[in-house]
């Protein structure tokens, strides 16, 4: 790994232990691993149908092909990430123990 790539990569872990943009992460229903580390998609530019995991509905058109594996509503209800279906709370919690 090159230092520069080192050095992003580093910055992305920072971020994501300190959970620095949680509001805009939790607004996103993203885990912070997604939010912080994976957050760069290689997306096709091409409308994609695709149906939730969680509840099996058919889901609108989504405007690229790194459509989400759950739906909002999914999300919401069971605290997970859309992406990758992880406690979206991964790190919040960490968080309030600590407050
Ligand atoms: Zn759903
Ligand atoms: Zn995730």
């Amino acid at each position: 790994m090159a230092q520069q790539e080192k050095d992003i990569f580093v910055g992305k872990v920072v971020n994501l232990l300190s959970d620095i943009d949680s509001e805009k992460r939790i607004k996103e229903r993203l885990c912070p691993i997604c939010y912080y580390i994976k957050n760069s998609y290689l997306a096709g530019r091409a409308f994609t149908e695709w149906s939730c995991e969680g509840c099996d509905e058919p889901q609108p058109m989504y405007p690229n092909t790194a459509y989400p594996k759950l739906c909002n509503s999914c999300s919401t209800k069971y605290g997970l990430c859309i992406r990758c279906i992880a406690d979206i709370y991964l790190c919040g919690r960490v968080k309030l123990i600590k407050k």
